[in-house]
């Protein structure tokens, strides 16, 4: 299986990173030696002194699928889960800087912990989902897919466009305003609305 991210999608969370608001989505990849499971510890790698949690809706792909029409999108797609797409920030910066590829930056291993996943059909509407995480008790970041520049149907369009989807890949949805750093100690918390399904510690 493959993790596709999708960088900028929501316009708060570009401008406090004084990014341009994209006109097509920003794609990259994590590897699967990124994923963390079952709410396993972290452990903080001593590459970064600058680590940054970003929370995000992650799609998962049930049907293998390419150059896949917006209208037929949802039909690819059964369950939603929470996640976290750890960024070195340090050393992103210093990609973007000389313009280089980011994955020393952002795929890592464990730099993607996922949580459970929820059957779509529980939402009323796609368009209107919360989402957020709390540290230590304390939220530090909320969003809502109503904030999405890119629809998870434009993303699975677009995507497939390039890459063939197949069953289990995941699709990271970008992440809204609120990114910062984390520490050794803290406990990191992420919701659907009201359920909790992430919770892992950083050691
Ligand atoms: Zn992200």
């Amino acid at each position: 299986m493959k993790i596709i991210c999708i960088g900028r999608n929501y316009a708060e969370h570009a401008k406090e990173m004084n990014s341009p608001v994209p006109s097509e989505p920003v794609v990259f990849m994590k590897p699967d030696t990124a994923l963390l499971r079952n709410n396993e510890p972290f452990y903080y790698p001593d590459f970064t002194k600058d680590l940054h949690h970003e929370v995000e809706l992650v799609l998962k792909i049930s049907k293998a699928g390419k150059h896949i029409e917006p209208g037929f999108a949802h039909k690819y797609y059964e369950e939603i889960g929470i996640g976290i797409d750890f960024t070195a920030r340090d050393i992103q910066a210093k990609c973007k800087e000389k313009g280089l590829p980011w994955e020393k930056a952002k795929a890592f291993d464990g730099s993607a912990p996922i949580g459970g996943f929820v059957n779509k059909s529980v939402f009323k509407n796609l368009a209107d989902i919360r989402f957020r995480l709390d540290i230590d008790g304390k939220t530090v970041q909320q969003g809502n897919t109503k904030d999405l520049l890119f629809s998870f149907d434009v993303l699975i369009s677009h995507i497939s466009g390039f890459i063939t989807l197949k069953t289990g890949d995941l699709i990271f949805t970008g992440t809204p305003e609120g990114v910062g750093p984390v520490k050794p100690g803290n406990r990191l918390q992420a919701y659907i609305e009201n359920d909790k399904l992430l919770d892992f510690e950083i050691k």
